[in-house]
C-alpha cells in the first residue's frame, strides 16, 4: 500500500485551515495527517469547491492539489444525505493506475475522521477486472478511476455514474496526452448535466483548453504560477555528453554527488531495462520501472525506491507519471522527453512540496535542437555544462543543428513529422547504448 510522508509547506502561509470553512471532523483529519497550513492552491480551491461551483486550476503535482479537492469533496459528501444503498457521488478521473491508487489512499486517510463511513474505490486497468467488480458490490461514494477501466466497469453494470454530483479531472493534460479524449467524451455523456466540475492541469495546451471550455460553467480560475516561475527550488541543468557515454556519465555523477535517490527518465522500456541492468552490474542498486510490469511488480519496485532500498529508478514517462515520492532530490533526463509538457511533468517529480531539487538533462548533438524547443516553450535558458572526462566529441552548433522552429508541432509541443515508431526507438536505443 502506498503511503505518503507529510511534507513541509513550500512557503508557510499565514492562513490556517480553520479559515477555509472546513468542518471540525475534516480539520481533525488534516492535523492527524500532519498538515499545519494550507498550500496556496488549497487556500483558493477549498472555499470555491465548498460553494459548489466549478473550478479551473493550473496545478502542478506537488502543489497539494489532491487535498485541495479531496477535503471539500469529503465535506460536501458528509453534509449531504446519507444514502442507502450507496450511490456514487464523486468521480475523480486520473491518467494512471499509480495515481488512482495514491489518490484513493490519500482520500481514505483524510476521510478517516468523517462521521459517515465513506466507501472509496480505486479502479484502474492492467489488472484483472473481477476484484474491482467485487469491490463495487454494495456501491461506492467516491471513485478514483482511469477512464478506460471505468467504462469497462460501467459496461459490466458494476457501477453507474448517473448520480455523480462532483467530477474531478486530475492531470487533465496528461489524460489527453495519453489518448483518453474519446473515453472522457463517453464518460461526460453518461454523467448528469447538473454537476460540479473541478479541472486540474499542470499545462494548458490548446486541446486541454478546449476541453475545459466545453466542460466548465463560469469556473473560479486558480492560476498557480508555472513551475519555472514558482519553484526556484528546482535547479535545471543541461549537460552535454555523447549519447554513447551517458551511462558512464550517470555512474560518475552518482558517485561524485552521492545522491540519495535518482529518478532517471528514458524513452523506451528496452532502454529502462538495459540501463538498469548496466547500473546493477556496476554495483548500483537500480531497477527498471515501465508499463509492462505487472501491478505487483510495480508496487514492489516503488516501495523499494521509497524505502531507499533502491538508489536509481530507470523509468519511462508512462510508468512514472503521477508517482509521488516525497523529497526526491534528483530527476535526470537520460533521454529527453518527447514534448515540453512531458518535461514539466518529469521535473515536477523533484523539488516537491517546497523541497529543493535538481533536474538534469543529458544533451547530445542530435538532441540539442529538441532541447532548445523545450527551453523555448518554457521561456527557459539552461547554460550548457560539460563534465571533465565526458566532454562530447561533437558539440551542436547552429550550423549542424536544425532550426527549432521548423520542428514545432503547434498542437502539443511534439515534433512534427518526426514521431518515431516503437521499432525505430528500440533500434536507436540499442545502437546508442552499445559502446558503454
Ligand atoms: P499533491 O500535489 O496532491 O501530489 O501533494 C504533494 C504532497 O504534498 C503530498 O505528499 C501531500 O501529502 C503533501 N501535502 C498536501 N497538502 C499539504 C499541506 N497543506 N501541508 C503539507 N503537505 C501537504
Amino acid at each position: 500500500m502506498v503511503r505518503y510522508q507529510p511534507n513541509k509547506l513550500p512557503k508557510p502561509t499565514a492562513m490556517s485551515f480553520s479559515n477555509l470553512g472546513l468542518s471540525p471532523a475534516i480539520l481533525h483529519a488534516i492535523s492527524e495527517r500532519g498538515y499545519t497550513a494550507p498550500t496556496p492552491i488549497q487556500i483558493e480551491a477549498i472555499p470555491a469547491i465548498l460553494r459548489g461551483g466549478d473550478v479551473l486550476a493550473a496545478a502542478q503535482t506537488g502543489s497539494g492539489k489532491t487535498a485541495a479537492f479531496a477535503l471539500p469533496l469529503l465535506q460536501l459528501l458528509q453534509d449531504g444525505p446519507s444514502q442507502k444503498p450507496r450511490r456514487l457521488r464523486a468521480l475523480i478521473l486520473v491518467p494512471t493506475r499509480e495515481l488512482a491508487q495514491q489518490t484513493a489512499e490519500s482520500i481514505r486517510t483524510l476521510a478517516q475522521a468523517n462521521p459517515q463511513t465513506l466507501k472509496i474505490a480505486a479502479l484502474f486497468g492492467g489488472v484483472s477486472i473481477n476484484p474491482q467488480m467485487m469491490d463495487l458490490r454494495g456501491g461506492a461514494d467516491i471513485v478514483v478511476a482511469t477512464p478506460g477501466r471505468l467504462l469497462d466497469l460501467i459496461e459490466h453494470n458494476a457501477l453507474s455514474i448517473g448520480a455523480v454530483s462532483s467530477l474531478v479531472l486530475d492531470e487533465a493534460d496528461r489524460l489527453l496526452d495519453m489518448g483518453f479524449t474519446d473515453e472522457i467524451g463517453r464518460i461526460l455523456a453518461l454523467l448528469p448535466k447538473q454537476r460540479q466540475n473541478l479541472f486540474f492541469s499542470a499545462t494548458f495546451p490548446p486541446a486541454v483548453h478546449a476541453l475545459a471550455t466545453r466542460m466548465l460553467r463560469q469556473p473560479v480560475r486558480i492560476a498557480i504560477p508555472s513551475l519555472e516561475q514558482n519553484q526556484p527550488a528546482i535547479q535545471q541543468r543541461a549537460i552535454q555528453v555523447d549519447a554513447s557515454r551517458r551511462t558512464q556519465l550517470l555512474r560518475h555523477l552518482l558517485k561524485e554527488n552521492k545522491w540519495g535517490r535518482v529518478l532517471v527518465f528514458v524513452a523506451t522500456k528496452y532502454a529502462a531495462e538495459h540501463i538498469a541492468e548496466k547500473l546493477q552490474r556496476a554495483g548500483i542498486k537500480a531497477a527498471a520501472f515501465h508499463g509492462e510490469f505487472s501491478q505487483g511488480a510495480r508496487d514492489e519496485v516503488l516501495a523499494d525506491f521509497k524505502a531507499s532500498k533502491l538508489q536509481v529508478l530507470v523509468a519511462t514517462d508512462v510508468a512514472a507519471r503521477g508517482i509521488d515520492i516525497a523529497q526526491l532530490p534528483v530527476v535526470l533526463n537520460y533521454d529527453l522527453p518527447r514534448s515540453a509538457v512531458d518535461y514539466t511533468h518529469r521535473i515536477g517529480r523533484t523539488g516537491r512540496a517546497g523541497k529543493s531539487g535538481i533536474a538534469i538533462s543529458f544533451i547530445s548533438a542530435d538532441t540539442e535542437a529538441h532541447f532548445r524547443l523545450i527551453e523555448k516553450r518554457h521561456q527557459l535558458k539552461c547554460e550548457r555544462e560539460q563534465i571533465a572526462g565526458f566532454e562530447p566529441v561533437v558539440v551542436a552548433t547552429s550550423a549542424n543543428t536544425p532550426d527549432a522552429k521548423s520542428l514545432i508541432d503547434a498542437s502539443n509541443g511534439g515534433i512534427k513529422g518526426k514521431r518515431k515508431s516503437k521499432k525505430d526507438k528500440l533500434r536507436e536505443a540499442a545502437a546508442r547504448d552499445l559502446p558503454d
